[in-house]
């Protein structure tokens, strides 16, 4: 089986790997990350020209792209691949998108014989290289039942969640999950320590309890050593919140606490912090209150 994938980018690479490594057949297009490219193309894979030249060859075309737009692009722009898939094969959206826009790409495909999984991850890089990502998939039982196993190469749970956009309306749910807790996380350290207790105390008393979260465990080390190397980018957690506020749009839900976070990042965005981790909404409130979390 040929698998082409676009997409090499911090996710994307890993992934690709996992699946060479796995034995598959990988076909990328040569045009951008050449240096990823390269690396993958050392493991094994074969690069082409083009996403089109992808596209021809491909019996499963995975896509692991930023956003909405970058998605339609490769598929259906100038060189897009789905120009050349041949009926009967199947495109894995493993990028974070909006799952309204998942459906309008399934429905495109769908009319040249071309069946879609949306498959959007969590874990991020580490869990991209170990081959333990969490995929939240969207799209028909049979298809999934077929392609299961090449998401079983690169992650470590594949969950089938209803159908088309189905996975991306979950992980768009996972990551108001995450922006909601790590800001609560922020605004109770800082609130504590401006209180008089160290925030090292405070993480160590209410970790094991119900306050207790991987979401704790993870950042509230960073906030008190104000380590914000990403992980996982503020900007790319505000083109999700987007994504989340135009998806609740459409069904009328209240969104409050995804909003008022929203516009936390944006605020960081614009004093240049869009490229720290997200842990870094511990600066929203540093820069209100002038003072700097410690251990
Ligand atoms: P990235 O920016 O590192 O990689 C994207 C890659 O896509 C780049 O190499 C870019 O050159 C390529 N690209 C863009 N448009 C293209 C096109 N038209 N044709 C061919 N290639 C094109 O992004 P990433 O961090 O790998 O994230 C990818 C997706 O995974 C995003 O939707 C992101 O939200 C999601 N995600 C990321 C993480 C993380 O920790 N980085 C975790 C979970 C999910």
């Amino acid at each position: 089986m040929k698998i082409g994938f676009i997409g090499l980018g911090i996710m994307g690479k890993p992934m690709a790997k996992n699946l060479l490594r796995a034995g598959y057949e990988v076909i990328v297009p040569d045009r951008r990350a050449k240096k990823n490219v390269a690396e993958v193309v050392a493991c094994g894979a074969q690069a082409v020209e083009s996403n089109m030249a992808v596209g021809r060859q491909a019996d499963v075309l995975i896509t692991m792209l930023p956003n909405s737009p970058d998605v339609k692009e490769a598929l259906f722009g100038e060189d897009g691949a789905a120009k050349t898939l041949r009926a009967g094969a199947v495109v894995l959206d493993c990028s974070s998108i909006n799952p309204i826009a998942s459906r309008e790409i399934a429905a495109a495909l769908e009319k040249q014989g071309v069946d879609m999984l949306d498959c959007p991850v969590s874990g991020g890089e580490p869990k991209a290289v170990d081959g333990t990502l969490a995929f939240m998939v969207g799209g028909k039982q049979e298809v999934f039942d077929r392609c299961r196993p090449i998401l079983e190469k690169m992650g470590s749970s594949v969950v089938l969640c209803g159908d088309v956009g189905a996975g991306n309306v979950t992980k768009l749910c996972n990551q108001t999950i995450v922006a909601v807790n790590i800001a609560a996380l922020a605004e109770a350290l800082q609130m504590g320590q401006m209180c008089g207790v160290e925030p090292e105390k405070i993480f160590e008393a209410i970790r094991g309890g119900l306050a207790g979260s991987t979401v704790m465990n993870a950042k509230a080390p960073m906030m008190m050593d104000q380590n914000f190397k990403p992980g996982f980018r503020i900007d790319l957690h505000i083109k999700d919140l987007g994504n989340v506020v135009d998806a609740a749009k459409t069904v009328d839900a209240p969104i409050p606490l995804t909003q008022t976070v929203l516009e936390m990042m944006k605020v960081l965005h614009h004093d240049g912090d869009g490229s720290c981790d997200h842990s870094a909404l511990l600066k929203y409130y540093q820069k209100l209150t002038g003072e700097t979390l410690h251990r």
